[in-house]
């Protein structure tokens, strides 16, 4: 009965809001089963309603118009002021019913207790309507606790750019100096493009691209570009999506709907893209050939496993000439890669985005500078020398930087100063203004640098000196920054050698200057 309280409150509310006569009334009491024979017996009742309340439990209500005091469990005074045959004592036009409950003992037949003495007996079925009262709040709970934990055993997941090409418009003209990764995605743009020239043809296109290099180089800027180059829908996941270290399966189930959505917006499109950032977290050569058979694997080590034999199983269910669905993976190690994932026929073409050279510094530092005013001072053939082994991510961020100390400055253009700031700023840290350094520190490190300055100066193998400077900064309390000449691929005998004189030199000057 108590779970039932707030229906059958809420329905007497509602009757008794409706009663259209509104001169009666009911009140509600429990009496005890004994009670409740006594007054069968002595021929009190005429009919009542029987309950199924649950499983083997039963209840009995009967309406009256009598209040019976010396049975219920209430304040007998009140209960004996309002004692009354309906109507006896009430002046008013107010007529009140009692409806009294009574809970039966497990087990007891109310037919055969109560057929001798004519009542009338109307069944109800509040069992099945409290049956279906807890289904729906079970239900309601079940909801609530899975829309809580979704994340945990939902397959689906969402991709970042969504399915949408027009929120990726990086062009192919926004990503400089990656022209050997270019040509190696160009073929795939134009199939993506008009995917039945080629299967007209009877020609293979790749099913998946590997691009690889050191982070912040472009390979997922190269990604967007292909997007919007090749108009076709563009699903982006991170690696690390697909981990869930709580739950066996999941990222298996996240795979497979990440190829079912890439299928659908194919079939809608003509074409698709997935690109999977960050690939080697998912794609990380299995446990059994990583170990090569020796020890037991542990169920996460089967999980990832179970992840690439989803991957390897979904890119070989492409069959080419239906799906038109291009996987493009980037990664920073390459190395870590199940080689069956690489191999012909699955992710077999690799562009590898290196770290921009001279001449692609010069054309990243353009595409970022044209977004600003700059003083003519700011010449980009001569910062992408000084900004030697900087990543495309770097560039990008040192404009940024200078322009903001621009703004902080209160000035429009851009200098070469500002550059020269943010440069020092991103490779050094910030300049020390509350720390105090002791004379003999400033000294010792003043005679240190000159030490790397005077022989980087000196040295005839050594790459020139560019800046010496004794301030102190996050990383350093001095620094003496080389640069060679243009970009070097390899290190010679003589500059390893020079390396190593300009790197003692340091030390050498102080002990010259203060003794050992
Ligand atoms: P990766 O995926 O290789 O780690 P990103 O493509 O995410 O690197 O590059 C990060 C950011 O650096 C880009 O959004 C862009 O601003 C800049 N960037 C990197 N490489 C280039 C490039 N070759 N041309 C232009 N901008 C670049």
């Amino acid at each position: 009965m108590k779970q039932n309280i707030l229906p059958s409150l809420l329905l007497t509310t509602l009757l008794s809001a409706c009663n259209p006569f509104g001169d009666k009334s009911t009140e509600h009491y429990e009496m005890g089963y004994s009670d409740f024979m006594s007054h069968v017996e002595n021929g009190n009742v005429e009919d009542i309603e029987l309950k199924a309340t649950g499983y083997n439990r039963q209840s009995i209500t009967w309406m009256t118009d009598t209040l019976h005091c010396d049975d219920l469990p209430v304040d007998t005074k009140s209960c004996e002021s309002q004692e009354t045959e309906n109507g006896a004592s009430n002046d008013n036009e107010t007529e009140i019913s009692y409806e009294y409950s009574i809970s039966v003992p497990v087990n007891e037949n109310v037919y055969d207790r109560v057929d001798p003495y004519n009542v009338e007996i109307k069944a109800s079925n509040e069992e099945q309507s409290q049956l279906f009262d807890n289904a729906l709040l079970t239900l309601f709970l079940l909801t609530i606790v899975g829309f809580v934990t979704r994340d945990r055993w939902m397959p689906a997941l969402k991709a970042r750019f969504n399915n949408s090409t027009d929120k990726t418009n990086v062009t192919f003209d926004d990503v400089a100096g990656v022209d050997e990764a270019l040509e190696e995605v160009e073929d795939i743009v134009d199939f993506l493009k008009n995917p039945k020239k080629y299967r007209e043809r009877g020609l293979k296109v790749p099913k998946g691209v590997l691009l690889t290099g050191p982070p912040g180089n472009g390979k997922t800027l190269l990604a967007k570009a292909i997007a919007t180059e090749s108009g076709v829908p563009f699903l982006a996941y991170s690696g690390s999506d697909f981990n869930d270290s709580k739950w066996m399966g999941v990222g298996t189930g996240k795979i497979k709907a990440m190829f079912a959505a890439a299928r659908i917006q194919a079939k809608k499109h003509g074409a698709c893209i997935i690109f999977v950032d960050e690939f080697d977290s998912v794609g990380r050569t299995r446990a059994a050939m990583a170990s090569q058979g020796s020890g037991p694997q542990t169920s996460g080590m089967l999980d990832k496993d179970n992840q690439v034999n989803q991957l390897l199983v979904e890119l070989d269910g492409f069959k080419s000439g239906n799906d038109n669905i291009v996987f493009i993976a980037a990664t920073n190690a390459p190395q870590a890669l199940d080689p069956a994932l690489t191999r012909p026929g699955r992710i077999d073409r690799n562009a590898h985005i290196a770290q921009p050279d001279i001449k692609a510094r010069e054309k990243i530092l353009k595409i970022y500078l044209a977004k600003h005013d700059c003083e003519p001072d700011v010449n980009p053939e001569t910062l992408s020398r000084v900004t030697y082994n900087m990543s495309g991510a770097q560039l990008a961020n040192l404009v940024n930087e200078a322009g903001m100390k621009c703004i902080k400055d209160g000035r429009k253009k851009i200098s070469s100063d500002d550059i020269e700031w943010a440069k020092d700023k991103m490779l050094l840290g910030a300049e020390f203004k509350s720390r105090q350094f002791s004379d003999e520190e400033r000294a010792v490190t003043t005679w240190h640098e000159a030490g790397h300055l005077y022989v980087g100066h000196r040295h005839p193998h050594s790459h020139p000196v560019y800046k010496a400077t004794n301030v102190p900064r996050g990383k350093t309390l001095g620094v003496v920054h080389r640069i060679p000449d243009g970009d070097i691929s390899m290190q010679t005998m003589a500059h390893l050698k020079a390396d190593l004189a300009v790197g003692m030199a340091g030390r050498v000057a102080e002990e010259l200057i203060f003794g050992k």
